[in-house]
Formats: structure tokens, C-alpha cells, sequence
């Protein structure tokens, strides 16, 4: 918990002169008092253009469905993908956009459909809101893979709201139906929980298909947000884990949260020395680079799990690197939602949380440059009680 943490502003009032809804079902509220079955507008930052920055906004949020959940929330984790989102890197982008997919928050209100969550629970948010339920991959609990394409938490058209604009957590409250909502356990400090449903479950859920276990030698490439958090669960799962960085300058802080060796993967001799060593690499470098020195460290029917994207072509991969010893090269994306629920009881279990550095609203646009810079250990929050007030009139 984080001490001296101020009470969070009341939920956004209603949209003024906003009848009920015709057929809104009842809801259920702690007080027992019926509340107006409303949507209710929520303090927001986000980003009202490509070159905006963020800056205050206010988001409609509809009123519970039967099945939905209504979450005050408390911290909401800055993702990488946030920025290239709000900043329209990644090919047009609607605005205004409020990111943010790593939502930590307590239910405020319930659908009268609603059994499983009640309000006061603590719950999450990670990247996706909604898929279609009918998929193989949807019916085998892979929504992350939904064949006729999962909804994201931000950004996306939400087919069963009207195709509205999904809009993010850097928000004092979301609607989000109960099926895609985690219970967080109490026992972790919620700020730092957050980054779990985004950077934790994207290096868990690999780790976990390669079926990690003690005696594994996990490698990492990378030291941010996704490589601190592979550290951390690979040793949890009693992995040894080794990491490889460019930068001599991450090899105390690499030790510092539990790796048992680094390979400087510039030095020639180093990655020399550690080749046929590795079960399975989770490579989470972004920027485009050359992957066959670290298939070399890899050992017989090793796999090499790429979960960054980058934006520019990597060199070409040697095929006989991974012929000469059954390796394997995957790619992986976030998880499932009930396999994030099994990474955050795995984490509640092992008390594994994310380093997180709290920041406050005023403070989001120097924290993406920061992130941009590379200048944070680990992980930015944003603590949702510094959002404000909403304005009478919503912006998305
Ligand atoms: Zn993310
Ligand atoms: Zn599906």
C-alpha cells in the first residue's frame, strides 16, 4: 500500500440532463441505496491530437450493463505502447485518446448479471476489454488471439457498445464487462501490481508455454519494463536467469533484481563463452537486431520468444543456427485472461511485483520522455488521484 495516499476524488457525477436508459437493468451498490442507473463521466488525460501532449480530458462512461463492472480506478501503469498510441506512430489513430492497460482499481458498481464481483473488490484491467467469445482461440481462453480480433482496453471500436472508441486508464473510473475483469489479491501494493497486467503477463505467458521450471536457464534481452519483470518471474519459477545487455551500466541493476549472470552482448568472447547455455531466451528488445549470436546460446530444442516489435527490419536469420539444434523462433502476445488471473495469484504467491515509479498527472508528459530516454526503473504509474474533476461536458 502506499502510505499518506490521498482519498481519490468521488466518481464523476452524471452526465447532466441524461435520462436512464430505457431497460437498464438494476444495480448493486455496497450502500444498498439504488443508484441512478447512469453513465457517469470520468477525469481523464490523454491525447487530443499526434503532437497534443496529453492533457485533461473528460470521458463518457456508459452505465453498468448486466454484465458489466464499473471500476474506480487507482493506478494505471505507462506502457510503452501508450506512447507510440497517443503520439499516432502506429498508423492512424482516433482522438481524443486516453491510453493506458494496466489498470488497478477497486468495482464501484455491478451489473444486475454480476455474481463474481461486488463492489469494494480490488480488480484489474490489463490490454483487452472485449473479444468475440466464439473463436477457437476465444473458447480455448486465448482471447489475446481471437480470430475476428480482440478488442484493446484503448483505441479500438467496441462492437458491443456501438462501436464507441474504447478509451484507456488514465481515467478515474472504466466500464468493462465482467469477463474480461481480474481479481487482484490484496496482499501486493496495487501500484506496483499494475505493470503486471501488461509487461508481467506479456514475459509470463511465454515462460509458462516453454513450460519454465527449476533447473531451466532462462536469458533475457533487455532490462526495461518487460525484461525487469521476465527476471523476476523466471526466478520465482526457480529458473536460473541470465541477461544480456548492451549497457555495462545494467549489470548491477540486473543482479540487483535477482539475475545470476549478465553477458555484455557486444563482447564477442562473453557471448562466445555463453553459447549452448540457454533453454529459452525472452527477447524483448523493440529496436530492430541481429538475432543469430543469441540462437548460438542457445541449447538443443531451445526456443527464442520475440515479444518486441520493431519498427524497422531486422537483419535476416540464419536458418542453420536453428536447424542445427531444433530451436525454435516465437513470437508471443500478452495472454489470456484466465492465465493473467493464474500470473497474478502466481505473483500474490511469490510476491512478485513490478519497480514502479509513482507519478501524478502533471508529470505524464515528462515520464513518456522519459520512458522514450530509457530513464525509468522500471515501470512509470500514474496515481488516478491527480487526475481532477471532470468537466459538465465529455470530450470522448
Ligand atoms: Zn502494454
Ligand atoms: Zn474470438
Amino acid at each position: 500500500m502506499t502510505p499518506g495516499r490521498p482519498v481519490p476524488p468521488p466518481l464523476a457525477k452524471p452526465l447532466p440532463g441524461t435520462p436512464p436508459l430505457p431497460g437498464t437493468p438494476p444495480l448493486r451498490d455496497a450502500s444498498q441505496t439504488a443508484p441512478p442507473a447512469l453513465p457517469r463521466l470520468a477525469a481523464a488525460y490523454g491525447a487530443k491530437a499526434s503532437d497534443s501532449g496529453l492533457v485533461p480530458l473528460t470521458v463518457a462512461r456508459r452505465a453498468p450493463k448486466d454484465d458489466d463492472v464499473e471500476i474506480a480506478i487507482e493506478f494505471c501503469g505507462l506502457c510503452h505502447s501508450d506512447v507510440h498510441a497517443t503520439r499516432g506512430e502506429w498508423g492512424s489513430q482516433k482522438y481524443p485518446l486516453v491510453p493506458g492497460h494496466e489498470i488497478v482499481g477497486r468495482v464501484s458498481r455491478v451489473g444486475a448479471a454480476v455474481d463474481d464481483f461486488a463492489p469494494g473488490d480490488l480488480v484489474g484491467v490489463g490490454c483487452l476489454v472485449d473479444s468475440c467469445r466464439e473463436c477457437e482461440s476465444c473458447l480455448d481462453g486465448l482471447e489475446q488471439y481471437c480470430e475476428n480480433g480482440m478488442t484493446g482496453t484503448y483505441g479500438a471500436p467496441d462492437a458491443r457498445n456501438g462501436d464507441a472508441i474504447t478509451q484507456g486508464g488514465y481515467a478515474t473510473s472504466v466500464v468493462v464487462d465482467r469477463r474480461y475483469v481480474l481479481r487482484v489479491p490484496e496482499n501486493l501494493d496495487p501500484a506496483a501490481v499494475a505493470p503486471l497486467l501488461c509487461a508481467g503477463i506479456t514475459t509470463y505467458s511465454p515462460l509458462r508455454h516453454f513450460d519454465v521450471e527449476p533447473g531451466d536457464v532462462v536469458g533475457v534481452v533487455g532490462l526495461g519494463g518487460l525484461g525487469h519483470m521476465a527476471v523476476k518471474l523466471a526466478k520465482a519459477m526457480g529458473a536460473e536467469v541470465v541477461v544480456f545487455t548492451t549497457s555495462a551500466s545494467k549489470v548491477a541493476a540486473a543482479r540487483e533484481l535477482g539475475a545470476d549472470g549478465v553477458v555484455l552482448s557486444r563482447d564477442e568472447a562473453a557471448m562466445a563463452a555463453a553459447g549452448r547455455s540457454i533453454d529459452v531466451i525472452i527477447d524483448t528488445v523493440a529496436a530492430p537486431h541481429d538475432l543469430n549470436p543469441y540462437f548460438r546460446t542457445l541449447r538443443r530444442d531451445g526456443a527464442l520468444f520475440q515479444l518486441g516489435l520493431p519498427s524497422g527490419v531486422m537483419p535476416p536469420v540464419n536458418p542453420g543456427a536453428l536447424i542445427r539444434r531444433r530451436i525454435a523462433y516465437a513470437g508471443s502476445l500478452i495472454g489470456g485472461i484466465a492465465e493473467t488471473q493464474e500470473m497474478l495469484d502466481f505473483c500474490a504467491e511469490h510476491n512478485v511485483v513490478s519497480d514502479v515509479e509513482v507519478v501524478g498527472a502533471d508529470q505524464l508528459n515528462e515520464a513518456y520522455d522519459r520512458m522514450v530516454a530509457g530513464d525509468v526503473k522500471y515501470r512509470f504509474v500514474l496515481d488516478t488521484s491527480t487526475l481532477g474533476t471532470p468537466s459538465e461536458k465529455a470530450d470522448a
